[in-house]
Formats: structure tokens, sequence, C-alpha cells
């Protein structure tokens, strides 16, 4: 079937492939070009298809998980063979995890040189190393199975739980020609790619019975239910019953952040008391203190809605497994409510209410203060003010403090707006996930960096600048890992937190043409902040803060083991 067919015209493997996303309404690649595939991004550009060029691969792959998270379809990366491939796989993993749709295509060497191990150029069984790392990995060894390929890769990873899909092509099936006509029926679109999965009646029913005798109900919200695209469901069942909910930092928005129910400002209240738990699209992770008490009632009882099964029972009893999608899910629940209704009690929400209350009094209390040099608090007041007054801005956040304290203090209005470190607090998301949501969207974005965590992709404002994106990056510069005053008594060289103090990280974007600024008083920050936001242009602030301001390891100084000796006693 590969042989040349001398009757009619031939169409070959780099065609195909372009002609099967376009057919699957791919309108963008992320990747970095090379050997291999090349002319296959040539070839995407030529049809139509948005082709955005990135500097490192890691990068391309982590806007092509975030373009999975913001569209609900499967973000595409492209990379070359080897440690191209290798690059991406930090991005792979970290989607699958995250339960972000994305497909990786990477061209590879010769097969038959790589199973024998005879030494090719970038020799890598890549399918094999993909495998543990993704939610498949799947190879396409002729070039008329590439339709089948591609389309078993989307189905995979935009189905049931979400997640990463690499598929490998090597670079002699990119170059096999065969008839044109027959290439032409070989491609097919996968239809109905993320099938509505509809819960069993009779656990929706005890679901609905479990939360009517609730005391101190919860709903939680991960995010799953973001991704699941349920917003008016979820926020009807949220107001009908009167539960308060629990946004997760990338379900901040679903229901807006200043809502009368939210419990996120009495988070600690609420798990520690609530006796019966929705978890919608959350899972019962470390980012949850696995259910377990004290941070949880010991007797608290867990309703779970997963489209995945095996999530159940992972780390608590799973009263009531509601297996299904989210919308299907809370659509069921809904249609229940009437003939049995569920009315969280006035007094849970009433002492909710006073803890948020209170805890809002010293947030108030603590954004009012004005140290200088700048500290978190401070340098976030502005960057919270100008999200509020623009809600369709899309946060990018990364790092540690900068993490945990934009989480805190920015609210959010609106679903989806909101991309973070996720289910690993990995570090080098911000400029990938910034660049997908600037092209997916259109809409401005602002990427909150720690200094260090900006580092890992920071070469990636020569993107946002060769695309002209309206990214705003804000770099909250304590010049530190953590932070900037780490001392080291026993030498000369810096300690190991210690980054460059009082770098000028604008000057990197002014390389490249973007704009840059450099603040110091909360007032700069929110003109440098407005000024950069309404150029629609490519910008970057670096916002000097204290050294001192930050606690190492943020909020999860607890998960950081520490040596009983000191470094000259070991
Ligand atoms: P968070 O970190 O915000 O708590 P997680 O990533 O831990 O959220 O949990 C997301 C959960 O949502 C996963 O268990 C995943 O299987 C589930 N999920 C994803 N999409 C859907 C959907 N459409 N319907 C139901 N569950 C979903
Ligand atoms: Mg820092």
């Amino acid at each position: 079937m590969t042989s040349p067919d001398i009757n009619g015209p031939l169409t070959d493997g780099f065609h195909l492939v372009v002609e099967a996303l376009k057919l699957n309404d791919v309108a963008t690649i992320y990747g970095v070009v090379g050997i291999p595939i090349t002319d296959l991004a040539r070839l995407a550009q030529a049809s139509g298809i948005r082709y955005i060029g990135f500097r490192h691969e890691s990068d391309a792959g982590h806007a092509a998980a975030a373009a999975g998270f913001l569209t609900g379809k499967p973000g595409v990366c492209l990379t070359v063979s080897g440690p191209g491939f290798l690059n991406g796989m930090v991005a792979l993993a970290n989607a699958t995890v995250n339960c972000f749709p994305m497909v990786h295509i990477a061209g590879s060497s010769t097969r038959a040189i790589v199973d024998l191990q005879r030494g090719d150029y970038e020799e890598l069984d890549q399918m094999a190393i993909a495998k543990p790392l993704a939610k498949a990995s799947f190879r396409v060894d002729r070039v008329e199975d590439i339709g089948r390929g591609i389309a078993r890769a989307f189905r995979t990873a935009v189905s049931g739980r979400p997640g990463g899909v690499y598929l490998d092509i090597p670079a002699e099936v990119l170059a096999q020609t065969m008839d044109a006509s027959a290439g032409a029926a070989s491609l097919w679109k996968v239809t109905d790619p993320a099938p509505s999965q509809s819960p069993s009646h009779h656990s929706v029913l005890r679901a609905l019975e479990l939360l009517a005798g609730a005391q101190r109900p919860l709903i939680v919200l991960g995010k799953g239910a973001a991704y699941a695209r349920a917003d008016k469901q979820i926020r009807a069942f949220v107001e009908t019953t009167g539960i308060p909910f629990l946004p997760m930092s990338m379900a901040k928005g679903l229901i807006p952040d200043d809502h009368q129910l939210s419990a996120a400002a009495a988070r600690s209240l609420a798990m520690a008391k609530a006796d019966v738990v929705l978890l919608a699209g959350a899972r019962l992770n470390w980012l949850l203190q696995h259910g377990e008490a004290p941070h949880w009632a010991a007797d608290a009882k867990f309703i779970q809605i997963d489209i995945d099964p095996t999530e159940f029972d992972s780390n608590q009893p799973t009263t009531i497994p509601l297996a299904g999608d989210i919308k299907s899910v809370v659509t069921a629940l809904n249609a229940g409510l009437p003939r049995h209704p569920v009315l969280c009690p006035h007094r849970w929400q009433a002492e909710l209410t006073e803890r948020r209350e209170h805890n809002a009094a010293g947030m108030a209390h603590r954004l009012a203060e004005d140290p200088r040099p700048m500290r978190f608090y401070n340098a976030l007041r502005p960057i919270r003010d100008f999200v509020r007054d623009h809600p369709q801005v899309y946060l990018v956040n990364e790092g540690a403090n900068t993490l945990d304290m934009t989480r805190n203090i920015v609210d959010m209005r609106v679903p989806r707006h909101r991309l973070d470190c996720g289910t690993w607090g990995i570090m080098g998301i911000g400029m990938g996930y910034a660049v997908a949501a600037a092209v997916e969207t259109g809409q401005p974005v602002i990427a909150v960096e720690g200094d260090s965590a900006f580092g890992f992709s920071g070469m990636e404002i020569e993107t946002i600048c060769r695309y002209g994106l309206p990214v705003t990056v804000v770099v909250l510069n304590n010049g530190g890992i953590y932070r900037g005053d780490g001392v080291d008594p026993y030498g000369t060289d810096p300690e190991p937190t210690v980054l460059a103090p009082r770098a000028h990280h604008e000057r990197l974007i002014e390389a490249f043409g973007g704009t840059g600024y450099h603040v110091d008083t909360p007032d700069a920050l929110s003109s440098a902040l407005a000024d950069a936001v309404a150029s629609g242009r490519p910008a970057l602030i670096d916002c000097e803060l204290d050294p001192s301001a930050g606690t190492e390891s943020g909020h999860l100084t607890n998960l950081n083991p520490r040596s009983a000796l000191q470094p000259n006693q070991a």
C-alpha cells in the first residue's frame, strides 16, 4: 500500500498528519521545530493552522495543556525526536496529572536502527518512555494508519478523565507516500469526542438524601468542575440548596469568589467541621489533606462526583460515588431537588459567614499596611484591585509565596480564568500557560510570577514578543527561591535559595522589543499594570520586594523535611 501508485496522484505522511489535524478541528499547534518535523509545521501553517513556535519544548507542552483546559479540546504540541521529545515530557506528565487533554506529537528516528540500538541520530524509544508518564502512548508505523492514530490519540486524550497522550510518528512514516484518494479516505473525524456519562438514578437520590440530613454540608469545587463547563448547573445547585462551597485554586471564579456562600475565607473551619462533603471534580489528595483528621472531621462523609470511578475510595471511604461527568451529574441532582429538597441549615451558613468576615478583616488590615521595601501583601493589593475591575483578564500564577498569596488575595469572578501550578505544584508553567491563554482567548493575560518561578520559562518572553501577545508578566522579585536573604555561614558562594539580588528582569523583555517597567511602590505597580494591559502589548513589570519577604516553602513548610544536623556536623 505504501508503494507509489503510478496511476494517480500521491500524498505523504506530512500531508496526511496535517489533514487529519484539520479534520479534527485543530486550530493551533504549539511546538519547536527541527528534524524531522520542520516541514510538518510549515505545512500546518500553510493549511491555515496557527503554529506557535517556542524556545523550549516544555513551554510548548505546557501551552498545549493549558489550551486543552481552556477549550475542552486536546491542545497539540509538536516536537522533534530524542532530547526535544524528552523536554516535552514534564509537560505531558503534568497535563496527565492535572487531567488536561493534550496530544504530544513527535517525530522519531528510524525504527529498525533504534530498536537494535545501532546508534541513530537522536535515538530513543520514545513511545516506551512516554508510556508511564501519559494517559496513553501510541505509535504510527504505517502511513495508512496516520488518520487512525490521530483519531485514537484525540479520543483518548479528551474522553473519560482527560489527560496527555503521546503520538510517535517516525520520520520514515512522515516521508512515506500513498495514493492520495486512499489517503484521504483513511482519515476520520472523531464523533462526540467526550460523550456525556450519566450517573445512576439511585446514587443521585442517595446523595440528595444524605445532603438533606446534613447539619454542616460543604461542596468542594475542583478544576475538574471548572473543566466540565457546568457553570450554570453548579451555581444553581449551590444557590438552591444554600450549601457553602470551597473552590480549589483553579476552580476560583466558577462561582464568583465574592459570592456569599463562598467558604474560601473560612477554609479551615469549613473543612474541619463539615459533616457531609460533596466533592465535585476535586480529588481528596494532598491539596485536601487526604480527607484526614484533624483537617477534616473524623466522621465526615464524602459524596464524590468524578468521571473516573477508580478515583473513589482513593483516600477515604466514598459514602456515595456519583460516577459520571459533572454536567450530567449536577443536572440530575438539580432535577431531583423539587421532590427531594436539600436546604443547608442556616446556623452553619452563619457560622461560616462570621469566620469569613473575621478573616476578611484580618486580610484587609494586612493589605492596608504599606511597608518599604514592598512585601507580598502590598504588591498584591494593586493586582487584586486591577483583576477586580477587569474580570475578563486571565491570571497565570506560579511560585511559592507568590502562588499562595495571590491565590488567597486575588479574587476571581469568571470561570476558567485562573491557571496555576496545579496538582503537582509544578514550577515552569508560567510563560507556556500565558501564551496559550492569550492565543486561545485573545484576552489580556497577567502572569504573576515569583522571580524563581519565572526563571524556568523566562526565555519565552521572546515568544510573547515575537507574536505580539497581550501578556503582562509581573515578577514579584524578592531575589530568591522563597526569599532572597539566605546566608551561607560556611563559605562564599550564594546560599542555595539565593538568586541574583536586585535583578532587573524588565531589561530582558526590552531585548525583544517589549515594554519593561521597574517598580518599588504599590502606586507605581498599579499604574504600570494599567498602562501595560491597556497597551495590549507584551510587557514585564519587575516588582522589587524586600528580600526578607516570604516563607521557606510557602504554605508547604510542613512538607519540607529538615536535617537534624548542621552542614558542618554531617
Ligand atoms: P483540584 O486540584 O482542583 O482539586 P483535581 O485535579 O484534583 O482538582 O480533580 C479533578 C477531578 O475531576 C479528577 O479526578 C477528574 O477525573 C475529574 N474530572 C475531570 N473532568 C471531569 C468531568 N467532566 N466530569 C467529572 N469529573 C471530571
Ligand atoms: Mg522569589
